[in-house]
Parts: structure tokens; sequence; C-alpha cells
């Protein structure tokens, strides 16, 4: 048996096992062909297969109707916080912006740099621990979206229900939830995600975008950047990473296996509150970031009350065999990131850690 680490890394993030050795297995000669899929032309049958299989099993598992177009991206999320405004906010309209913390920011900002933007609702006040009610949220009449941070990665919060926008697109960034459990895709204008969280390696990012909205890029903008470019030419336009796709496509063959995002949402419930569950019962030892009532699926953000502590917990931490339990630099503390792929086993093997580790030094 390989030796796996008990992987709580924050993106790019852990993968299961089955779907590396897989990829493994098929490395060297992929279904016969005597070369690598990394090797072969995108313009083959057997990669045009794959950037199909993709797209489909996406459909089939998130629920995505007919009227959205799948595509197949590169450049990142980040891209996509420029890519939106370029294609999405015509002059005289307003790109509304909810705040909930370090990514919605980025995303705002790269809507400043084109158009106008605006801050709809912000939970700053609380130091972004919490989302902000969705009825605090106000849209201007001339709204061209509303976007939203589906999952705050860095402060460990999530939406729990998602706003109604009354026909104004609602556009979410699901980069760090995507399939981490049922959505109802048709209450969006767009939906996208980079894939080293959820969905795979880094190097690919998926883009959900209805019909409309990926029909109507303004004519000024680099080929590259229009959503129409892509939607046209079934995101081959130019050289996919086709790895990366590839990669997808077997972590969406094994969340069909796990039963789909409903058996998700169950297995990522059942591993978080054994942490969850670790932090409340401390009698205050452990302190978690996120209000209770926004906390993620996917990144548990906590503390104790001193930061020697913090470090010794990381030094521990990492001498047992868990990687990634450092909070971002930029708000500190301590994360661990329970993405789909993170075993049952790794979410046990940490409570019983921090327990311990209060024993220790509590
Ligand atoms: C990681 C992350 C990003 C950035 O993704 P890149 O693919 O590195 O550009 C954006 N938004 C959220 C919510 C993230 O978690």
């Amino acid at each position: 048996m390989t030796k796996r680490a008990y992987n709580f890394n924050a993106g790019p993030a852990a993968l299961p096992l089955e779907v590396l050795q897989q990829a493994q297995e098929q490395f060297v000669d992929y279904h016969g062909a005597g070369m690598s899929i990394m090797e072969m032309s995108h313009r083959s049958a057997l990669y045009e297969q794959v950037n199909n299989e993709a797209r489909d099993l996406l459909r089939e598992l998130f629920g995505i109707p007919d009227n959205y177009q799948v595509l197949l991206l590169q450049g990142g999320a980040s891209t996509q916080f420029a890519s939106i405004p370029m294609n999405l906010l015509q002059p005289g309209k307003t790109g509304s912006y909810v705040m909930t913390g370090s990514w919605a920011d980025k995303a705002y900002k790269e809507a400043k740099l084109f158009g106008e933007a605006a801050i709809a609702a912000s939970s700053e006040e609380f130091k972004f621990n919490r989302i902000p009610d969705l009825s605090s949220i106000a849209l201007p009449d001339n709204a061209a979206y509303l976007h939203i941070t589906s999952n705050e990665t860095i402060e460990g919060t999530q939406f729990q229900a998602y706003p109604d926008t009354a026909g104004v697109p609602l556009i979410a960034d699901m980069s760090s939830d995507i399939l981490c459990r049922p959505v109802d895709v048709s209450k969006f204008g767009m939906i996208y995600a980079g894939a080293q969280k959820n969905l795979g390696p880094s190097g690919v990012t998926i883009v959900i975008i209805r019909d409309d909205l990926a029909a109507n890029s303004p004519k000024t903008i680099p080929t590259m950047l229009r959503y129409d470019t892509h939607a046209k030419n079934d995101s081959l336009y130019n050289t996919p990473p086709s790895f990366s796709v590839y990669m997808v496509t077997l972590v969406l063959k094994w969340l069909k296996e796990k039963g789909g995002v409903a058996g998700m949402e169950q297995f990522n419930r059942d591993k978080t509150k054994l942490i969850y569950d670790t932090i409340d019962n401390s009698g205050g030892f452990y302190r978690g970031f996120a209000d209770p009532a926004s906390r993620s699926l996917m990144n548990i953000t906590f503390r104790i009350h001193s930061e020697e502590l913090e470090k010794l917990f990381v030094k521990e931490s990492e001498a047992a065999g868990f990687v990634g339990l450092k909070g971002h630099r930029s708000v500190g503390g301590l994360r661990a990131s329970t993405y789909n792929a993170v075993p049952l086993e790794s979410c046990q093997a940490l409570a019983q850690f921090m327990a311990e580790f209060q024993k220790r030094h509590g």
C-alpha cells in the first residue's frame, strides 16, 4: 500500500486514490493508442470523446439544463473575474457583488477595471465570518448581474441558500464548492469553478453559462476571452488542457459511483460534523471562525487562543502525517479543507488528533 498523507490542502487539493491509480494505469498507453492522452492531438477521436464525456458528466451530475453551455477553459477562476465584466457588463449597467471575503473582493476589483461595479451586500463588519443576510442584498435597477462567491475558501463560509434576483442573472464562483451538494442550476445565469479544489488537477476552469449570456459578448474583447468563441467551438477553439480535462472525467466518474452530488452532500456532512463537533465540544479550546449558520462544508476555519499553540498544532500535526492545516496567511489560524475527495478516515484522524492535542496542551 502506498503511504498517503492526511491531505487537507486548500488547493490544489486531495484527489481520490482510485482516480490517481486509474490515471497511472492509463498513463503510458491510453486505450491501446500506444501513447499517453498528453501526447495525442486534441482533434483526435479519442480526445474528442474525453472532451464530450467531461461536459456530459457535468450535465448529468449537476443537472445542467439544455439551455446552458458547459465550457472547459484555461486561466483559472481568476481570469473569469475579468472575463465576466468584459462579456457581461454593458455600458450604463452595474455589476453587483456580494462582498463575502477574499475571493469576492478579487472578483469585484477586476470588475471595477472595466465598468461600474457596486457592493450589493457585505459582511465586512463581521470580519467576513458569515454570509450576509440574503434579505439585505440591494440590487440597483440597472444591475447587469449579481455576483456571489458560493464558498469563501479562506474564511470558511458558504451560502446555505442562494438569493432570488428577480430575473437579474445570478453568477456564482463555485471554485471551492462545485458538486459538493445539489444545486438548482436553473437559478443561475452562470457558474464557474477552477478545477483544482473539487474537480481534478489545476489547469482547467469550468464555466456553465446560459445560452443567451454566452451569445452576447461585445465585439471588442479578445477572442480567447469571449464566451461565444468557446461555445461555438465546443471548447476546442485552441489547444485545451487535455490532461486536466481527462483527470476531471475520472473524478466525475468516481463521484457518480459514490452516489452523485446527493451522495457527496451526505458524505461531506458526515466528514465535517466530526471536526465541527470536536471544535464545539472543546470547551472553548478551539474556536470556529465562521458563524455556525454560515459554516462551510469544504473549508473549516478555527483558532486556538494563542498563536504559539497554533504554530505547535501545525508542527505536531505535520509530524503525525497531516498536511495543509495552516490557515491562509491573510487570516491566520487553522484551516482544514474537506473537499469531496478527502476520505472519511482523514477527518476521523484529524478529530482524534485535535482531541489529543487539547489533552496535551489544554
Ligand atoms: C481558489 C479560488 C479562486 C482562484 O482560482 P484560480 O483557479 O487559482 O484562479 C477563486 N475563487 C475561489 C472561491 C477560490 O477558492
